[in-house]
């Protein structure tokens, strides 16, 4: 039998049997809306395909998989091209499925009830939220208005929140701000917990807190093959932390959570570091074109060290000129309705056409 249906605007929403958890019942879902467009510039992925050698070396190996074996439990040989990338010790290294995986083994070993963790505002999203689904008190410290981190706010939240768990993303998003190296040494300096610089933008920028990592050190690094390696559609992502951590975490996460195509998948990866590393510049070329740009048009444009720009029209309601840049099927994120972030869209770093079709459309929507 079919019941407990309440009609909402045409649309069926069952109501739920069975409550949620009373401390998840306020909590939203994470939104990013998908629009068919012709040059879709919203979610920071990378414009281009990895390389073709990468495809091929991939459904030859995919094709000698045991699929009737478990993976290897302990991802041995990713993690060691993983550490070879950074010079670090295999041990050092955690992977899982996408950076956001990483971060809730992360959050569910070292947040949960009764404990806090701090961000500093505005940052991504799911640092929060993924912290709340733990059962942790999210501590929300504020930023200097054009979003630079206010060291006396650092002070202040990690004083009063003691939180086990302390975000720094670098660069930002949605901002796109890198954060200093003396900035995460002055957050290390005063966390009494564990703290995370999320980079998942971090190629794309001059400085990597990687170079921070210590055995001796509550830090880790962050890291995604969904933004600078291209493959956002193998769901992969890592930490580079003490090992003593890393050790932890392995014991939090679902066993033989890394399936074997995705085990290849990012080991292989890692041979075409050089292709990498090329899209990295063009991207990063593109980047500054797209800034330049958007200064010349009345914009207020913030300094990116990722690869997409966050701006503010001076004269036009945010919301208006993404529509103006919808109405020519270019999608863009609308941030204007975001706490901190009246009026500001951010733009993903495309293909130099869409680049050029992007500052076309905002000449004459501006203009
Ligand atoms: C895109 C993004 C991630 C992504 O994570 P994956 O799960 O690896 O795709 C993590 N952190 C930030 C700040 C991001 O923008």
């Amino acid at each position: 039998m079919r019941s407990g249906s309440a009609e909402r605007g045409g649309y069926r929403d069952p109501v739920p049997a069975v409550p949620v958890r009373d401390d998840l019942r306020a909590l939203e879902g994470y939104h990013s809306p998908q629009v068919e467009v012709r040059v879709r510039l919203n979610t920071n992925e990378s414009p281009t395909a990895p390389p073709a050698a990468w495809r091929d070396a991939l459904a030859a190996e995919l094709s000698r998989v045991e699929w009737h074996r478990y993976p290897d439990r302990s991802a041995t040989e990713l993690r060691r091209s993983i550490a070879d990338v950074h010079g670090v010790d295999p041990g050092q290294v955690f992977a899982a499925n996408g950076s956001n995986e990483v971060l809730q083994t992360l959050l569910l070993t070292y947040a949960g009830p009764g404990r806090r963790v701090a961000t500093f505002e505005p940052t991504y999203q799911l640092h929060g939220h993924i912290a709340r689904l733990t059962g942790a008190a999210v501590v929300e410290g504020e930023r200097h208005p054009d979003f630079t981190l206010d060291l006396t706010e650092v002070d202040r939240v990690l004083g009063e929140a003691a939180p086990s768990v302390t975000f720094l993303c670098s660069p930002n998003n949605p901002t796109g701000r890198e954060e200093p190296r003396a900035n995460v040494e002055a957050v290390l300096a005063r966390a009494p917990g564990l703290v995370v610089v999320d980079e998942a933008y971090g190629q794309f920028a001059s400085w990597s807190a990687l170079e921070l990592v210590d055995e001796d050190r509550p830090l880790v690094v962050t890291r995604t093959f969904s933004k600078t390696w291209s493959m956002a559609a193998a769901r992969l992502g890592y930490l580079v932390g003490p090992s003593w951590l890393v050790a932890e975490l392995d014991k939090v996460v679902l066993p033989y959570h890394l399936d074997a195509a995705k085990q290849i998948a990012g080991r292989l990866a890692v041979r075409y570091a050089g292709d990498m590393e090329r899209r990295v510049r063009q991207i990063v070329d593109q980047r500054e074109r797209i800034s330049a740009g958007l200064a010349a048009l009345d914009t207020e444009v913030f300094p990116s060290g990722a690869n997409f720009v966050l701006f503010r029209p001076r004269h036009r309601r945010g919301r208006e000129v993404w529509q103006g840049l919808l109405d020519r099927s270019i999608l863009v994120r609308d941030c204007s309705g975001w706490p901190r972030l009246a009026d500001c869209l951010r733009v993903t770093v495309g293909t130099p056409d869409e680049n050029g079709e992007f500052l076309t459309a905002m000449q004459e929507i501006l203009g």
